[in-house]
């Protein structure tokens, strides 16, 4: 019997999975695949930053992509406008960032790696999960799970079905670098997605990716290519081609933090910006919550969580306020055509 089992080692579980107390019997089990990172921009927001600082980790720099830039391109197809803003991201490598995080949990965490959680069951005061590695099932029993599995999440569809949320597919695809000189990206156009695309040069790399509702995603994709290209930008060599769910938290109500021993973290909960996808702050902040209560060991673990997350509600809510501004197409061209913060290139 386990005290604790992670579902997912992510920014989420991961955080987690360090900051639980030794004391714990804990269990994580990973799907993660070495070869196959997740589907991500891999750019770590102010925000996200801060909390690295707050727990004092320095990021090794083979974590780091090149180049580092600074200012997003925001094309609006609706209205035909372009303006550049200035952003404090920094580029990397997502897959060898999840690693690092990985890399810091200590060793009395029991880790699963290439390991699927395909069934979570309640039987009287405990969990009983089932999950297979490379084939083989394998069945534990746990006093409490916590789903930190990102979108799709196993616990979040298993205990809290009715705490519905918006679910698109994210694409990406990797191309080999014909671009003259690197950008970020940032693309509306209602035709393709009502949420936004993008894209990110990275290494050698030029990277194109958007979140699309689920039906017709593949279709919406190939006509975000088809306007990229439209648009003088030219890419042509595969390199690789990713996606996975992203939820998107449209309503007020779409957090869930759950209760009685069956929790939620990061992306499963619904933390995540509805506004601009970035989501690995949410999942840091929420993991080093709940480590934080669980570790003091008193009274109701899912009431403490719930209240302690309140201001990440607060900041999700914000996102969702902000959401016509960048949106709706008539809003977006006042402010775009206003010139509200975007900054002037002085190109030679
Ligand atoms: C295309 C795209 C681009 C994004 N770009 C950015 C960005 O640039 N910056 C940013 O801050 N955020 C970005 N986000 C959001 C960010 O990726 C997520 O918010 C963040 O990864 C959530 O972290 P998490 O730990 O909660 O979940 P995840 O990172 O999704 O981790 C969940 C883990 O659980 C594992 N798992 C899932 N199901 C199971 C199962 N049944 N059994 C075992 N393991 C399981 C998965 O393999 C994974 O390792 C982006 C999201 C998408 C989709």
């Amino acid at each position: 019997m386990y005290d604790i089992a992670i579902i997912g080692l992510g920014p989420a579980g991961a955080t987690l999975s360090r900051l639980l107390d030794k004391k714990y019997k804990v269990i994580a089990i990973d799907r993660k695949n070495p070869e196959r990172g997740k589907c991500c921009g891999g750019l770590l927001s102010p925000d996200a930053q801060k909390i690295l600082a707050q727990f004092d980790i320095c990021l090794p720099k083979d974590i780091l992509v090149d180049p580092q830039i600074f200012s997003v391109k925001t094309i609006d197809f609706d209205n035909h406008i372009e303006k550049f803003y200035q952003r404090f991201y920094m580029n990397m490598n997502r897959a060898k960032f999840d690693d690092f995080l990985i890399s810091l949990i200590p060793g009395s965490v029991e880790i699963c790696n290439d390991s699927i959680c395909v069934k979570i069951e309640k039987e009287n005061d405990a969990y009983r999960l089932t999950f297979r590695t490379n084939g083989v099932e394998r069945t534990e029993k746990s006093k409490i799970v916590i789903g930190a599995d990102g979108a799709n999440s196993i616990v979040r569809k298993t205990f809290y079905k009715n705490n519905k949320i918006h679910k698109y597919t994210a694409i990406q695809e990797w191309y080999e670098y014909s671009v003259n000189s690197p950008f970020y990206s940032c693309i509306f156009d209602k035709e393709i997605t009502d949420s936004y695309s993008w894209t990110i040069s990275k290494d050698n790399y030029f990277i194109i990716g958007g979140a699309f509702p689920i039906k017709n995603s593949n279709m919406r994709f190939e006509m975000l290519k088809e306007k990229i290209r439209n648009s003088g930008i030219y890419f042509e060599t595969l390199i690789k081609r990713e996606g996975c769910f992203v939820y998107l938290n449209k309503g007020f109500m779409s957090t869930c933090t759950g209760r009685n021993g069956a929790y939620l973290t990061g992306e499963a909960a619904g933390m995540i910006s509805p506004s601009s996808l970035e989501g690995i702050s949410y999942s840091m902040e929420s993991g080093k919550i709940l480590a934080g209560i669980i570790n003091k060991d008193r009274g109701d673990v899912g009431r403490k969580y719930f209240i302690k997350t309140l201001g990440i509600r607060i900041k999700l809510i914000f996102k969702i306020m902000k959401m016509p501004f960048m949106y709706n197409k008539f809003l977006r061209k006042i402010i775009m055509k206003s010139g509200i913060k975007s900054i002037k290139k002085h190109l030679i």
